[in-house]
C-alpha cells in the first residue's frame, strides 16, 4: 500500500503544530490543520463519488482551501484538473469535456452560468469559493478528519494540466506522480530549501509554477508559504521581511523595481530570488542586482516538464540564461529537420529527457507521438543554445520564428537590441504576412515613462545595426504588450492585429 507523492509531500506533516501557511491577514494555518481538512476533502470526494483514476476540474479562486484540494485528490487517487480562473464559460466547456472530468468544482458565483456545462458533460457540478463556502465544502465539513491514502504506482497520474495556450490551442499533460515528485526533489536540492524556509507566494495555483514549483518544493523541504491570493505590491511588500524565498514571473521583478519602497534593507535578509515562466529581461536582472545586490536565479520549464534546466544556485547566475540540466534531466540542441543534435553554440529546437517529462498529452495520441520521441526526448518547441561555458539560452518558440525571403529571422535577437534603444521600455517582434517574403518584421515597442519615442532615431539606429532581412518595416508604439497572468507575450493576439499590414 503505497502512494509515493502523497506519502513523501503530505504524510510526513501529518499531526505536526508546525506553521504550512501565513495568510495576508495575520491568520495561519498548520501542517496538521490543513492536514485534516484535506482527509474531510478526500472523504468529500468519496461521499460525490470520485473513485481513483477520475479527473477532478476544479475552476476556482486561490485560497488554502483550494490547495487542500489538490493534496486530497493526491490522497484520493484522483486527477487534479486545475483550470485558469481567467477562463470564461465558453472556454470552461472544452476542458470539461475533453477531460471527462467526473467532478467539476466552480467558484459559488459561476454555479449558474456553468450549470449547463456539467449538464452537458455529465460532470457533478460543486462549489468552492475562497472564503472556504460552497456546497463542497458544506460537504467536506461534515466528513471525518482521518481518510485513507488510496494505494497510486510511480507511473499513475496525479495530474492533468493544460498548457497555457500561448501558441495554439491548449493541450491536457498528463502527468505521473513520479514526474512531479522527481522534480519536487530535484528543485529542494538545486535551491537548498529546508525546513527553515517561508516562501512568498503570489502565484496563481492553477498552473505549474504555483503549485508544483512552488507547493511541492515546499511541502517536500517542510517549509512555509505566505500564501497570497494574488499579487499586490502593496502586500507583497509589508510581508517581504516575513520571507526567506520569492519564486515569481518576470513581471513580479519589473513591478517590484517599479516601486521606491522596494529597497535594499527590505531585501537583504532574503536568501533566493527565483523568475521563470516568461523570459526575464537582462536589464531587470542587471537593475535587480544593482537595487538589492541580490542576482535573480532564473529557471525553465513547461507545463509538459515541470522545470528541465535552472541558473546554479552557487556559482555565477548568468542574465538572459536559464542555466544548466537540474540533476536527473537531459538537455540537448537538435535541427528541426532531422532532430540530429547540433554543434554547441547553434541554435536548435530544445529536447528534453529524464523522470519529469510528461506521459503524453491526453486525448491526443498523435500529437504525442509527434513531441514525444520514442526514446522519451520531449520536443519542447522551444528553440535555444548551449553557450561555451554549458548555460541553456533560451532564443524564443519556434513557432515564432520569422522566415522572410527565406531567411531565418530569430526576434529575440531584433528585440534585445530594440530594447537597447533610449526610450524603449521592452518590445516585442513578429511576423506577418508579406506579399513578396512571405512574412515581414513588425516591431511594436513600449515606451519608458511618459515621453515620446524619436520613431526616425529609432529606424536610424536598426538601419546601422541590423542586417537588411532582419529590419522591422512596421515599427508600432503600443501602452503595454499583451500578457497572460503568467506574464508570457501573447504573440498570437499580435499576429492577428498587424495580420493585414503588409497586404
Ligand atoms: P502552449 O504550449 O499551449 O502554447 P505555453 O507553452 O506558454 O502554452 P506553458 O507550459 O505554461 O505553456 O509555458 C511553457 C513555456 O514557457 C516554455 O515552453 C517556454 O517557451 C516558456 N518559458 C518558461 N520559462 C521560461 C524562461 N525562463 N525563459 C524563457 N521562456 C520560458
Ligand atoms: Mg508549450
Amino acid at each position: 500500500m503505497a502512494n509515493p507523492l502523497y506519502d513523501a509531500l503530505f504524510a510526513p506533516h501529518e499531526g505536526k503544530a508546525t506553521p504550512f501557511l501565513h495568510l495576508a491577514d495575520g491568520t495561519g494555518v498548520t501542517h496538521a490543520g490543513f492536514l485534516e481538512q484535506v482527509s474531510q476533502m478526500a472523504n468529500a470526494l468519496g461521499a460525490v463519488g470520485v473513485v481513483p483514476g477520475d479527473r477532478v476540474a476544479v475552476h476556482i479562486e486561490k485560497s488554502p482551501e483550494a490547495l487542500a484540494l489538490y493534496a486530497a485528490c493526491v490522497k484520493s487517487g484522483a486527477v487534479f484538473l486545475p483550470l485558469n480562473t481567467a477562463y470564461t464559460p465558453a472556454e470552461l466547456s472544452y476542458f470539461v469535456e475533453d477531460s471527462g472530468a467526473t467532478l467539476f468544482l466552480c467558484d459559488p458565483a459561476e454555479v449558474e452560468a456553468v450549470t449547463g456545462i456539467a449538464k452537458s458533460t455529465g460532470a457533478t457540478l460543486h462549489s468552492l469559493g475562497a472564503k472556504g463556502d460552497g456546497s463542497f465544502m458544506d460537504l467536506a465539513r461534515t466528513q471525518s478528519s482521518h481518510s485513507d491514502i488510496a494505494t497510486r504506482g510511480t507511473d499513475d497520474l496525479a495530474a492533468l494540466l493544460y498548457t497555457s495556450g500561448t501558441t495554439g490551442r491548449s493541450k491536457g499533460a498528463m502527468l505521473t506522480q513520479a514526474n512531479l515528485l522527481s522534480n519536487a526533489e530535484a528543485l529542494v536540492e538545486a535551491w537548498k530549501f529546508t525546513e527553515q524556509d517561508i516562501l512568498l507566494h503570489a502565484l496563481p495555483i492553477f498552473h505549474t509554477h504555483g503549485l508544483f514549483v512552488a507547493t511541492n518544493t515546499l511541502l517536500l523541504a517542510g517549509g512555509a508559504m505566505i500564501f497570497l491570493p494574488k499579487f499586490d505590491l502593496d502586500t507583497v511588500l509589508r510581508l517581504m521581511p516575513k520571507a526567506t524565498t520569492m519564486m515569481g514571473v518576470p513581471t513580479f521583478y519589473t513591478r517590484l523595481l517599479d516601486d521606491a519602497r522596494f529597497t535594499a534593507d527590505l531585501a537583504s535578509h532574503m536568501r533566493l530570488y527565483i523568475s521563470g515562466s516568461a523570459p526575464l529581461l537582462a536589464e531587470t536582472h542587471v537593475q535587480f542586482e544593482q537595487r538589492t545586490g541580490h542576482r535573480i536565479l532564473e529557471r525553465y520549464g513547461m507545463t509538459e516538464t515541470n522545470m528541465n534546466t535552472s541558473n546554479p544556485y552557487d556559482g555565477e547566475r548568468r542574465a538572459g540564461t536559464v542555466g544548466f540540466a537540474l540533476p536527473g534531466v537531459e538537455v540537448k540542441i537538435c535541427a528541426p529537420e532531422t532532430g540530429g543534435t547540433l554543434p554547441q553554440g547553434e541554435i536548435g529546437v530544445l529536447e528534453v529527457r529524464g523522470p519529469n517529462v510528461f506521459k503524453g498529452y491526453w486525448n491526443m495520441p498523435e500529437k504525442t507521438r509527434e513531441e514525444l520521441r520514442e526514446d522519451g526526448f520531449f520536443i519542447t518547441g522551444d528553440l535555444a543554445l548551449i553557450d561555451a561555458d554549458g548555460y541553456v539560452q533560451i532564443v524564443g518558440r519556434g513557432k515564432d520564428l520569422i522566415i522572410s525571403g527565406g531567411y531565418n529571422i530569430y526576434p529575440k535577437e531584433i528585440e534585445l537590441f530594440l530594447d537597447t534603444l533610449p526610450g524603449v521600455r521592452e518590445s516585442a517582434v513578429i511576423g506577418a504576412p508579406h506579399p513578396d517574403f512571405g512574412e515581414s518584421v513588425v516591431a511594436v515597442l513600449v515606451r519608458e515613462g511618459t515621453a515620446s519615442l524619436d520613431l526616425d532615431a529609432i529606424n536610424e539606429a536598426v538601419r546601422e545595426n541590423l542586417a537588411g532581412f532582419k529590419r522591422p518595416r512596421v515599427i508600432d508604439v503600443i501602452d503595454a504588450l499583451p500578457r497572460n497572468t503568467m506574464g508570457k507575450v501573447q504573440k498570437n493576439q499580435l499576429r492577428e492585429t498587424y495580420a493585414g499590414v503588409f497586404q
